[in-house]
């Protein structure tokens, strides 16, 4: 059968990935067959032995400890990084894409040995956490797995469409909730009208199972090992106790599952060598009441995230009708029950948590067409069918149309075309067809089905013709809507403040364009290759500019512009995002007449596990320093910050996962997210700190600007000082320190402004330069500049004045602006 649409979904997950197949409206996981058993599950591991032969699944997650040189798993983490994996043994290397596609290749086997059926084009799930570069990486794995087209769907919409299908509800809210091996979502998803909508969603790249089991390997088990034998430095961050980590975690791994269905069970014996020929054995008991004292916090922490996206939206527990639960963990009644009473919704989990995603991606993927254009001439007799027409959808009686074509035939006249639903019996009754082919036809379609139309094309002597493809589907039920942003992304911005401005906020669909204008900071001189201008784009929802990931940046050298660009030139920067995430900057400078753009390029390079722990130190060091003035200080808001991180696991996870970079790249990608965390921590004390300073601060100067308003201001500078006073106002009720800092600015702006229009500032200024005369650089120059001055105030021509003032600041030194620019190195400014 030629497929109209994909039908097939794969979920490619962290630990573990599925395909399924859309057959009518119920989904099929497709198992696999390894060794004699069947499982609907791949774990998402592969194997190179020294021959080269490939494995996948189970086979290679055995050797993942054996050899493990030659076997890599949770290789998802690493996607959109240029990491290689070596393959010891074989001498080969890989690209976590490359290995990606190796699991897609063996599930489209899978498909091939138990139906026949080679899989031509799949949805493929990504989380929703997943950042450009990510997201670009996997669908290179689907091209190289030798998928012919592969969208991507956002793992919690997959799974919200597994679940409300055929659900034609009111407005009501889910929350999707992602616990798998090494990745944690949450998403609101919105029914309305048929139409799924993701509203909100947060994640966290490095919470899963799999911290769970690090969590009680470190916790409880490694404790207990050292109680019993003394190794020296045995830690998780020490290469040469690698394996017996890994050893450990497999073990905790296993109990942990045994554990979801008993109270207590004894750790699988862990064999290693601890150097001089000596082996140890290793075994312990573990109870349900010891994992939970490890894995709570980890669940707690999952449910904070779950309440911001919903505190995001303004949603309180009641609006969300239930909790949908996806992935491994949650199988376990513990987990339900620790995360029900910290959230306080109903929980559901009744479609298989291990499956819902890849059953969801083919629910998508049934609504997806798939138009394979044959390559090869049609052999005489066949017509290709060019079809027209939404596979899902809320009406009962959609149209359809196409349009015919065939190797020699090129009028179309009298021949007819009909569809008929088998099943249901219901036929259309014979359409005619314009000579040019094209037909439209009303179907009938059945709910709680897929309905499937036999196309039957006749010539006008009424013979069937074998037409490609040979039937179209519709299915009457939810459609999603376009992908939204998993970011929000924008332009850093230079000099002191740090600043983003934010162009597409996160959760808007795609594709969107937005222009603004800028102006440069620094002059770029013409042929010079030193001179650039840096137009960084970042993704982020952090209000500070280097917070936030830098995405690439957009680069104007002096050697590639035709004269040389005064510092405040107009920069029109233009950011497009297209549907399959491609990022374009464009820059256009109207001086130049002349327009730059650069395509973002997503990768990201593999943290440096040196300047991760040269940040960590530096950060330690502020957190100190913080730490110390906030013991001074008077507010208590920044000593109730410090202690909080001090009481959180946050900076002991930092040190684990910074420590561990070395020998672990995936603990290198954890720390420097942690890394950030923890400077956003600090930060966040340091505002407080200055919080009562700025405050001060911004009253003095509005106070200033009041008394000037009052007796200089025009109705428009009165308004707008009014304005900006209730602002200010409502801000430092809101604690919101960068918008104060800007609001600073204003009230600063508007007050020179003011001042500027005065006769009396220019006469008050005239009269500091009389005074600063010795320090000028040009001498006869000043005193010249002076004397047309003095002359000017005589005769009142302060526009005069305003001019000579000017011209004699530029004879004052001009002061080495050594603030070593933070942040990206903008040369953009508004
Ligand atoms: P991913 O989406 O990252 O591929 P999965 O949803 O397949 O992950 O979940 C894998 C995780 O689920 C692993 O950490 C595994 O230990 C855990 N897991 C699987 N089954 C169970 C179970 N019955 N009880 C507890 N944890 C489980
Ligand atoms: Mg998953």
């Amino acid at each position: 059968m030629s497929r109209s649409t994909i039908d097939f979904g794969i979920d490619l997950g962290t630990t573990n990935s599925a395909i399924a197949v859309l057959n009518g409206v119920t989904t099929e996981v497709i198992k696999n067959t390894r060794d004699g058993a069947e499982s609907e599950i791949t774990p998402s591991a592969v194997s190179i032995d020294r021959r080269g032969n490939i494995q996948v699944g189970q086979r290679a997650r055995n050797r993942l400890i054996d050899t493990p040189d030659d076997a890599y798993g949770e290789f998802k983490r690493r996607m959109g990084t240029d990491h290689v994996y070596e393959f010891r043994s074989s001498g080969q290397s890989r690209r976590p894409e490359d290995l990606s596609a190796e699991i897609l290749k063996s599930l489209r086997g899978d498909v091939q040995q138990r139906t026949g059926e080679l899989v031509e084009a799949c949805v493929v799930t990504v989380p929703a956490a997943f950042e450009l570069h990510q997201c670009d990486a996997t669908r290179k794995a689907a091209q190289t797995a030798g998928f012919k087209s592969s969208p991507l769907l956002q793992e919690p919409v997959a799974a919200a469409l597994a679940y409300g299908f055929q659900a034609d509800r009111d407005k009501s809210y889910w929350l999707v909730y992602d616990f798998g091996g090494g990745t944690f979502d949450a998403a609101i998803i919105k029914a309305e009208d048929g139409t799924l909508h993701v509203v909100n969603h947060g994640g966290d790249n490095f919470l899963g199972g799999s911290d769970m089991d690090w969590a009680i390997v470190e916790q409880i088990v490694v404790p207990r090992l050292l109680e019993e034998y003394s190794l020296r430095e045995f830690t998780r961050g020490n290469r040469r106790w690698s394996q017996a980590f890994a050893k450990l975690k497999r073990s905790v791994e296993i109990a942990k599952i045994d554990l979801s269905r008993s109270e207590r069970t004894t750790l699988e014996t862990c064999k290693f060598a601890v150097g001089s020929g000596e082996d140890i054995e290793f075994d312990c008991e573990l109870t349900r009441g010891e994992l939970l004292s490890a894995a709570e916090p980890i669940i707690l922490r999952s449910a904070e995230i779950c309440k911001r996206v919903l505190k995001e939206k303004k949603l309180g527990p009641d609006a969300i009708e239930k909790v949908i639960l996806v992935g491994g963990p949650t199988l376990a009644p513990y987990f339900r029950e620790s995360l029900a009473k910290s959230l306080g919704i109903a929980l559901d989990h009744s479609v298989d948590p291990l499956t819902v995603v890849a059953r969801g991606a083919a629910v998508f993927a049934a609504t997806q067409r798939f138009n394979d254009a044959p390559t090869v001439a049609l052999s005489t007799g066949e017509y290709k069918i060019d079809i027209r027409h939404k596979p899902v959808g809320m009406d009962s009686a959609p149209m359809a149309g196409g349009k015919v074509s065939g190797p020699s035939t090129q009028d179309f006249s009298n021949f007819t075309l009909e569809l008929v639903n088998s099943k249901t019996q219901w036929r259309s009754g014979k359409i005619a067809l314009r000579p040019d082919g094209v037909f439209f036809a009303s179907l009938h379609a059945e709910g709680g089905q897929r309905n499937i139309y036999a196309i039957e094309l006749c010539d006008p002597s009424g013979r069937k013709l074998k037409t490609t493809p040979d039937s179209l589907t519709y299915t009457i039920g939810a459609v999603v809507e376009e992908q939204p942003l998993c970011h929000s992304m924008g332009i850093a911005l230079g000099g002191e403040n740090n600043e983003y401005d934010r162009l597409f906020e996160k959760g808007r669909g795609l594709p969107l364009k937005v222009t603004r204008d800028y102006r440069t900071i620094h002059p770029i001189k013409q042929g010079q290759s030193a001179d650039v201008l840096k137009i960084p784009v970042i993704e982020g929802d952090n209000e500070r500019a280097d917070r936030n990931r830098l995405v690439g940046t957009l680069e104007i050298r002096g050697e590639s512009i035709r004269r040389d660009l005064p510092a405040g030139s107009e920069v029109e920067v233009t950011l497009r995002i297209d549907e399959s995430r491609i990022i374009t900057v464009n820059a256009y400078v109207p001086l130049l007449d002349e327009e730059f753009e650069t395509k973002v390029t997503m990768k990201q390079s593999d943290p440096n596990p040196e300047v991760l722990k040269r940040e960590f130190e530096a950060e330690l060091q502020r957190f100190q320093e913080v730490k110390a003035t906030a013991a001074t200080a008077e507010g208590r808001s920044a000593q109730k910050l410090i202690q909080d991180v001090e009481a959180s696991a946050l900076i002991q996870e930092v040190k684990e996962s910074v420590g561990a970079a070395k020998a672990d790249p995936d603990a290198a990608a954890k720390g420097e997210k942690r890394l950030v965390e923890l400077k956003l921590k600090i930060d966040e004390a340091a505002d407080a700190l200055e919080w009562p300073a700025l405050v001060a601060k911004t009253r003095t100067e509005f106070e200033d600007l009041q008394s000037v308003v009052g007796r200089n201001g025009s109705p428009d500078q009165k308004a707008k000082a009014a304005e900006l006073a209730g602002e200010i106002d409502d801000i430092i009720a809101e604690r919101q320190l960068d918008r104060l800092r800007k609001k600073l600015e204003q009230v600063l702006r508007l007050y020179w402004e003011i001042a500027f229009a005065q006769p009396g500032f220019w006469v008050n200024q005239f009269q500091t330069m009389e005074s600063e005369q010795p320090r000028m650089t040009d001498q006869m120059r000043a005193a010249r500049l002076l004397d047309q001055g003095r002359d000017c105030i005589t005769k009142n021509n302060f526009t005069g004045l305003q001019s000579i003032v000017r011209q004699l600041w530029d004879l004052l030194p001009k002061e080495i602006v050594a603030a070593a620019q933070r942040g990206y190195q903008s040369g953009l400014a508004r």
